[in-house]
């Protein structure tokens, strides 16, 4: 038996749009399947802009970008998280406040927010951990009376909502990754959700090197020139082109891994309800998206010993994160406000189980029986 943590997804028609691609002469960014995937999100999402990047990360370059941080600025976010969501802030140019999480959904604790605002605090970058959502009623009325600026980290969060609304389209700014981990793919890539239209100007221009390059293509100027910073955040069409043979098939793959998570919660709640360990939560107001299923087990010890057993049963399980402000990066360039009582106990104690698009019944029986076993 060899059951692996994740597999890519593939639904079919990736390789008759890349070919179509090829067959356009258009390659590079801002095609025929980048428009596509654009205002597929934007429809499907209610959202008034999305664009395409090269990466969950560039999105979230982008968007502190966007804030226009000063030097000494402050951005607050949850330490359990990926690097991306801390050295974005770096690159806009402001210092990560951490914050502690909640445990039941391993997701930024919004009672503890307002305790670390300072006069230099600018935004809030929230984490919508395993695809199910921060509590956003309480964190965009905390914005609204301090004035913050709020980054929606939807990496996992694609076709996830809270209250009805797709995350990412929350906040001030949202950023998807299709990186091939996540529920979508394109290989590398990722979108960024603009819900102001006043910063659309800008987002073109930071994500075309710096240059008006887009509304020369609109016809809007007659000439395109460099006109601010920027970077090169526009994906290959070759990219966009698999992504679209994916969104096209979005629902198929969503209610897929909804039903492989539906099937691991069945199964390990007895478990759960007798103390054993802990399966996730999801708050009734968010509809999550499958992204993963995690255990929550007694300690390190007993994880490492969890992990090792179902290596042993040919079961690839994986951890994360290592809280970032214990990392190298983050006790040099951050700190933490109030005191870490969830974040790195919490993190120790997680393990996430095989969870794919296709993930066969035999293959999501065998994983279950191999937990089973190690709590017999
Ligand atoms: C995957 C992920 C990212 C980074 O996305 P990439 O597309 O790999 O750059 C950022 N934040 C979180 C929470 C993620 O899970």
């Amino acid at each position: 038996m060899n059951i692996s943590f994740n597999v890519p997804p593939f639904v079919g028609d990736e390789i008759k749009y890349i070919t179509k691609a090829i067959k356009n002469f258009k390659i590079s960014g801002d095609g025929e399947f980048t428009k596509k995937c654009n205002s597929w999100l934007e429809k499907n999402f209610s959202a008034q802009k999305i664009l395409l990047t090269t990466s969950g990360t560039s999105a979230l370059d982008m968007a502190m970008l966007l804030c226009k941080f000063q030097r000494g600025d402050e951005v607050i976010l949850p330490s359990y998280t990926f690097s991306s969501t801390a050295t974005s802030i770096l690159v806009g140019g402001a210092t990560p406040v951490f914050v502690d999480i909640r445990p039941d959904t391993m997701n930024i604790d919004e009672n503890k927010i307002e305790a670390a605002i300072t006069k230099k605090t600018r935004a809030i970058a929230v984490v919508h951990y395993a695809g199910v959502s921060c509590e956003m009623d309480t964190i965009m009325d905390i914005a609204r009376r301090h004035n913050l600026k709020v980054i929606e980290d939807a990496a996992q969060g694609v076709m996830s909502t809270y209250k009805g609304k797709f995350l990412g389209t929350i906040g001030d700014f949202g950023c998807y990754s299709f990186h091939e981990t996540k529920n979508y793919s394109m290989g590398e890539g990722g979108a960024l959700v603009i819900n102001n239209s006043a910063y659309n100007e800008r987002a073109e221009i930071l994500r075309e090197k710096g240059t008006n390059r887009s509304k020369f293509f609109r016809g809007q100027i007659d000439k395109y020139t460099w006109v601010d910073v920027g970077d090169s955040y526009l994906p290959s069409e070759l990219n966009a082109a698999y992504l679209w043979a994916q969104l096209q098939k979005a629902d198929e793959i969503n209610n897929n891994r909804l039903s492989t998570w539906q099937k691991y919660y069945d199964a390990f709640k007895p478990l759960a309800d007798a103390g054993k360990f802990e399966i996730p939560t999801v708050p009734p107001e968010c509809k999550h998206n499958g992204h993963m299923f995690y255990l929550k087990l007694k300690d390190l010890d007993e994880r490492t010993k969890f992990i090792n057993h179902m290596k042993s049963n040919g079961v690839s399980c994986v951890f994360h994160y290592v809280p970032l402000h214990s990392a190298p990066a983050g006790r040099k360039y951050c700190r933490f406000h109030g005191e870490d009582i969830f974040t790195t106990a919490e993190s120790e104690r997680l393990a996430r189980l095989p969870m794919y698009y296709g993930l066969t019944d035999d293959d999501l029986k065998y994983v279950t029986n191999a937990v089973l076993n190690f709590f017999k």
